[in-house]
């Protein structure tokens, strides 16, 4: 774990040594690229009410279901506002290749709230998460608890779209496209994540954007849209 001046990165997710010296010295961990867990790194930026400790909450559980998934996630915590002066680390610097952005929003614009509604992306880089989404069903569970793991999930199903592409919704796992009361029963025994083939594309994904990072240094990149 580091911690920055104003910004706290929080390693969530260390999948062993060869994963992390993959992070700091990216070439060196190429040698046989697919015995390493892939690292996408998440800033995040947090609109809404949630309070630092469930936006940890979150941040750990989406981190789980991602390392299930095989990828290893580093989660960049943004200051919001103006009244942030910089420097502010890796958050003030263009994006790199396996940089994703996270909002966490309060509650859509829209009056009409729907249940199944708890984010959106905007392909390749940028996901936004309701948390009045995870709070309002915590609350009809009378759980306070449940806030931060709904909330993951919304994330990791979020950056999932970022990795998977836009229409990569499935009959099964955390890209179900609805969550009833079923899907929070799997969730709430951390059985909702990624399907095996889910887990292989995302590695995939996580892989091409890693090799973009260490050949091109341009973030122009990250318009090439993927596959789906
Ligand atoms: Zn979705």
């Amino acid at each position: 774990m580091k911690t920055l001046r104003l910004a706290k990165v929080s390693v969530v997710a260390l999948l062993g040594l060869v994963g992390f010296v993959g992070l700091a010295f990216p070439g060196m961990a190429f040698a046989d690229e697919n015995d390493t867990s892939p690292a996408i790194t998440i800033q995040i930026y947090n609109y809404s009410r949630a309070s630092p400790s469930v936006l940890v909450g979150a941040e750990r559980e989406a981190g789980r279901i991602l390392r299930e998934a095989g990828l290893l996630a580093v989660w960049l915590e943004c200051p919001v506002g103006p009244s942030t002066p910089g420097p502010q680390g890796r958050c003030e610097k263009a994006p790199e290749a396996t940089d994703l952005r996270l909002r966490v929003l309060g509650a859509p614009a829209a009056n009409k709230f729907q249940d199944t509604v708890f984010g959106f992306t905007v392909h390749p880089v940028l996901a936004s998460v309701y948390y009045e989404y995870a709070a309002r069903r915590a609350k009809i569970d009378d759980a306070e608890f449940e806030a931060p793991i709904i909330l993951g999930c919304a994330i990791a199903h979020e950056l999932g779209h970022l990795l998977l592409g836009t229409n990569s919704h499935s009959d099964s796992g955390i890209m179900q496209s609805r969550w009833e009361p079923n899907q929070f029963r799997q969730l709430m025994i951390g059985n909702l994540v990624f399907t095996t083939e889910q887990s292989k594309l995302m590695r995939e994904q996580a892989r091409t954007r890693m090799r973009f990072k260490v050949r091109n240094s341009d973030p122009g990149f990250i318009s090439r849209r993927a596959d789906k």
